[in-house]
C-alpha cells in the first residue's frame, strides 16, 4: 500500500467488508482477513493478536509467522512489542524489531527474520480488544499513510468483533458481551437487585464500517454534523444566561462541531474507505484512548464533551437510541456513565437498580438515589461497555459487586440472599409499631431523614416516628430554576399533611459543597467542604433564606414547625439565623398570615467547634442535631467524598464517642433536646453505640428504622455502657471488636 493508499486502502476495505459478508465463521475468516491485509500491505506478516482475558493477549491468526504458534503464542499486557502496544494504546512503528524498547523474542513464531514491526492497537470505545501487527524482512519504516491505513483496518476489526465476525464455528475469540462478568465499584446506596440491563444512553451500533461511495458518506457526514451545529447552537441560545458552567460545556461542544481538525479527520477516513458512522467512531475511540492517559482534569472533561458529541452526531446518523422508558426491560437496572438528579427522578422506582461508570457517593443522583432505596453502585469501570441492554444483571450494593450476565450458581446464591434480606423484612414489620423501649428501659425515638415527595409513604410503612431531618436542598437541587416561594408552600405543606400528628424538622436549605445548584453562580473554592456552603450562604443570601421560611410558615398555617439551621460552627451564626426568624414571624404577622401555633429552631452540630460554644448557646438553642457525616469529616480531617479516607476513621473510634458523651453531657446540663441525624444512626452497631453513649433520639433512612429497633429492642444499654468504658480503659482504638463480641455472646 506504499504507493496509492488512499486507493489500495479503499479496495482492501471492500474486500474486508466481502468477507465479512461470507459464509466462513471465525478462524477461518480471521485466517483469510490477515491474508488479505499482508497482501494489500505488501508485507510478509500479518498478525491479529486478541485479548484471551484481562492482561493476556493470544495469537488468533497469522499470515508468516508460524502457523503452529496461533493460539499457544501468548503474552501478558506489557509484554514485548505487542504487549507494549496493548498496554499504551498506541501506535509502535520500527524498522528495527529486535533493537526496540520492550522487543521480547518468541521462538516459535519464526520471526526472527522480520526486522521491521509495525503495531496498532484494536480498541473500540475504550475497550481494548487486542493489537494489529504488520512485519517485513526489510529494514524500513512504515509510512505515515500506511500507518493511518492499518488504523483503519484496526478499527473495522473492532467493528467486526463487536457484530461477532470471529465467533461461530472455529471461533477464534471468545464471543463479546456474553461472558459473565464480576465488576467491583463503591457501594453507595445499600440492597441487592436481580433484574436486566436498560443503558441510560444506548450504545450505538455500526452495522456498517465499511462503505463504497464516499462521495455519499461525506455528504452523509456533512449533513449530519450540520445538524449536530444547528442543535449546540439551539441549545447556547436556550441556555444564554444561565449557569456557566452549563455554558462552558455547549461552548465546548460547539468548538468541537466546528473543529477543522475533527472534521478532517473524519473526512480522510471516510476516503480510506469507512463509513460516516465508522469515521465518527474511530475519532471517539481515539479520544477515549487518550481519555485514559490524561490526568489533567480540564482537558479530561474537555475530551469528555467531544465523546458526548461524538455520541449525540451517532444517534443523528444511525437514528438509533431515541428509545424512551416505555421500552424498559423488566426488573430494570439502570446502567449508566452517570446521570442527573433530574433523570434519574423521571425514572423513579421503577428501577430496581442502578449501576454508574463514574457517580460519587456524595452526588445529588446517589442522593436521590438513596431517597427512593435503589440500590445503587458506583465507580464501575467499564460496565457501559461491557452490558448490552436487556441483559441479566445482580446489583450487590452492599459490597459494591455487579455480576453480569452471572452463572446459574451465582443467581441461586444471590437469590438466597435476596430471600433472606425479604424474611428480615417481614420480621420488621412485625415490630413497626413496637414502641422502641430498650431491655433496660431507655425509650429511644427513631425517625427518619427525607427530602423527596417520595419518601412520604415511608412515613407510615417504616414505623418511623416522624422525620428528623428533611433535607429541603433537594428541591432545590433537582430543578433547573430556583423554586418560587408559592411552590415550596405547596410542597411543605404536603409533607406536613402527610406527618399528620407527627414532627418533621426541616432543615433549611444546606448547599454548596459537594450540593451546587445549576442555576447559582458558581464559586470556584480550594475546599468547598471547608467553604462557603450551609448557614453561610443563608446568611450571606438573606433574600434567599427569608423567601424558605415564610415559605415554611406558610405551609405550617397555624400548626407547629419545627426548624434547624445546617452547619453552625459558632453561636452568634445561629443568633443572626434566629434573628431572621424572628423578623420573619413579624412581617408575616404584619401580612396577617396565620402563624405557626408552636415554633422550635434548632442547630446542626456538624463542626467540632460548635461542642465548645459557650453554655448561653445551650439555653438559646431549642435543640441540638448532631449531623455525623460532616461532624466525622472535620473531627477526623477526613473527605467523606474522598474514597482513599472516607472509611479510615471508624465511628466507633473511642476518640469520637468520648466527643460524643461530651456533647451528651453538655445538652443534658441545659436540658437540650439532642439527635443525631447522619447516616451512622441506620447502622445497628453504631445506632447501639450512639444509644449506649446517651444519645435518644436517631434519624436515619426508613429502610434502616426495622434493622435499627430490632437490635435496639434486644439491647442492654448499661451493660453495653460498661463494655465500651472497659475497652476504653484497656486503651483500645475502637470499641468495635470489643461490642461485636458482646453482640454475638448475646445470640
Ligand atoms: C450530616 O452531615 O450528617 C447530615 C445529616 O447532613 P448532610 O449529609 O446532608 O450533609
Ligand atoms: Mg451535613
Amino acid at each position: 500500500m506504499a504507493d496509492g493508499t488512499e486507493t489500495e486502502s479503499r479496495k482492501l476495505l471492500g474486500r474486508l467488508r466481502e468477507e465479512m459478508a461470507s459464509e466462513a465463521a471465525g478462524q477461518e475468516r480471521l485466517d483469510r482477513i490477515t491474508h488479505l491485509i499482508a497482501d494489500s500491505i505488501r508485507a510478509e506478516v500479518c498478525s491479529v493478536y486478541l485479548f484471551r482475558d484481562e492482561d493476556t493477549l493470544e495469537l488468533c491468526a497469522t499470515e508468516g509467522l508460524t502457523p503452529e504458534a496461533v493460539h499457544k503464542t501468548r503474552m501478558r499486557m506489557g509484554e514485548g512489542l505487542v504487549g507494549r502496544v496493548a498496554k499504551s494504546g498506541k501506535v509502535v512503528n520500527t524498522a528495527d524489531a529486535p533493537s526496540a524498547k520492550g522487543f521480547r523474542y518468541m521462538p516459535e513464531t519464526g520471526e526472527e527474520r522480520f526486522s521491521s514491526f509495525l503495531g496498532v492497537p484494536v480498541q473500540r470505545l475504550g475497550q481494548k480488544l487486542g493489537v494489529l501487527v504488520v512485519q517485513s524482512r526489510e529494514a524500513r519504516e512504515f509510512s505515515a499513510d500506511e500507518v493511518y491505513a492499518l488504523e483503519v483496518v484496526a478499527m473495522v476489526l473492532a467493528e467486526m468483533a463487536e457484530l461477532g465476525a470471529f465467533i461461530g464455528e472455529g471461533a477464534a475469540l471468545s464471543p463479546l458481551h456474553q461472558q459473565s462478568i464480576l465488576l467491583r465499584g463503591g457501594p453507595a446506596q445499600e440492597g441487592s437487585a436481580e433484574g436486566h440491563v436498560w443503558l441510560h444512553e444506548p450504545r450505538v451500533v455500526v452495522t456498517n464500517p465499511i462503505a463504497d461511495d464516499p462521495q455519499r458518506e461525506q455528504e452523509r457526514l456533512a449533513e449530519a454534523v450540520e445538524e449536530l451545529r444547528v442543535g449546540v447552537d439551539k441549545m447556547l441560545e436556550i441556555s444564554k444566561g444561565g449557569d456557566s458552567e452549563q455554558l462552558q460545556v455547549l461552548e465546548a461542544y460547539r468548538m468541537f462541531a466546528n473543529s477543522k481538525g475533527w472534521m478532517r479527520r473524519m473526512e480522510e477516513d471516510i476516503t480510506l474507505g469507512l463509513s460516516a458512522e465508522a469515521a465518527v467512531e474511530k475519532e471517539q475511540s481515539q479520544a477515549r484512548a487518550r481519555m485514559s492517559q490524561v490526568t489533567d482534569p480540564y482537558l479530561r472533561e474537555r475530551l469528555a464533551d467531544l465523546d458526548d458529541l461524538s455520541n449525540r452526531l451517532l444517534r443523528i446518523l444511525t437514528g438509533q437510541g431515541n428509545t424512551n422508558s416505555a421500552d424498559l426491560p423488566p426488573d430494570p437496572i439502570l446502567i449508566a456513565r452517570n446521570i442527573g438528579p433530574g433523570d434519574l427522578l423521571e425514572y423513579g422506582r421503577s428501577l430496581k437498580g442502578i449501576v454508574l461508570e463514574e457517580g460519587s457517593v456524595g452526588s445529588h443522583a446517589t442522593i436521590v438515589a438513596r431517597a427512593l432505596a435503589i440500590p445503587l453502585v458506583v465507580h464501575v469501570g467499564r460496565i457501559t461497555t461491557e452490558a448490552l441492554n436487556g441483559d441479566h444483571v445482580l446489583v450487590d450494593g452492599d459490597h459494591g459487586v455487579v455480576h453480569l450476565r452471572p452463572e446459574d450458581t451465582v443467581v441461586s446464591a444471590f437469590r438466597d440472599k435476596i430471600a433472606m434480606q425479604a424474611k428480615a423484612q417481614e420480621r420488621y414489620a412485625s415490630i413497626r409499631d413496637t414502641p422502641t423501649v430498650t431491655r433496660d428501659g431507655e425509650r429511644i425515638n427513631l425517625v427518619m431523614n427525607a427530602g423527596l415527595m417520595a419518601d412520604l409513604p415511608s412515613l407510615h410503612n417504616s414505623g418511623a416516628e416522624g422525620v428528623g431531618l428533611f433535607r429541603t436542598e433537594l428541591q432545590f437541587l433537582i430543578r433547573n430554576q430556583m423554586p418560587k416561594r408559592s411552590e415550596l408552600v405547596t410542597q411543605y405543606q404536603r409533607v406536613l399533611d402527610a406527618a399528620g400528628d407527627m414532627r418533621v424538622v426541616f432543615r433549611t436549605l444546606d448547599i454548596g459543597s459537594d450540593k451546587v445548584l445549576p442555576y447559582m453562580k458558581h464559586v470556584a473554592e480550594p475546599n468547598p467542604a471547608l467553604g462557603w456552603r450551609a448557614i453561610r450562604v443563608g446568611l450571606d443570601k438573606r433574600g434567599v433564606m427569608r423567601m424558605q421560611l415564610q415559605a415554611l410558615m406558610r405551609a405550617a398555617n397555624g400548626r407547629p414547625l419545627t426548624l434547624m439551621f445546617p452547619f453552625v460552627a459558632q453561636a452568634e451564626e445561629f443568633r443572626e439565623a434566629r434573628w431572621e426568624v424572628n423578623k420573619t414571624i413579624e412581617r408575616e404577622k404584619r401580612l396577617g398570615h396565620v402563624l405557626p401555633e408552636s415554633l422550635e429552631v434548632g442547630a446542626m452540630l456538624e463542626t467540632p467547634s460548635l461542642a465548645f460554644a459557650p453554655q448561653k448557646f445551650f439555653d438559646e438553642v431549642d435543640f441540638i442535631s448532631i449531623g455525623g457525616n460532616d461532624l466525622k469529616q472535620f473531627f477526623f480531617a477526613a473527605d467523606r467524598e474522598n474514597e482513599l479516607v472516607r472509611r479510615r476513621y471508624d465511628t466507633l473510634n473511642v476518640s469520637f464517642l468520648t466527643f460524643m458523651e461530651r456533647i451528651v453531657e453538655r445538652c443534658n446540663a441545659s436540658n437540650t433536646p439532642l439527635s443525631f441525624c447522619g447516616e451512622d444512626a441506620g447502622r445497628p452497631v453504631e445506632a447501639l453505640c450512639l444509644a449506649a453513649m446517651g444519645i435518644r433520639s436517631l434519624s436515619m433512612r426508613p429502610a434502616s428504622i426495622g434493622p435499627v429497633k430490632s437490635v435496639l429492642l434486644r439491647a442492654d444499654l448499661q451493660a453495653l455502657r460498661k463494655i465500651i468504658a472497659d475497652a476504653r480503659h484497656r486503651g483500645e482504638q475502637s470499641v468495635r471488636p470489643a461490642v461485636m463480641e458482646w453482640l454475638r455472646s448475646q445470640g
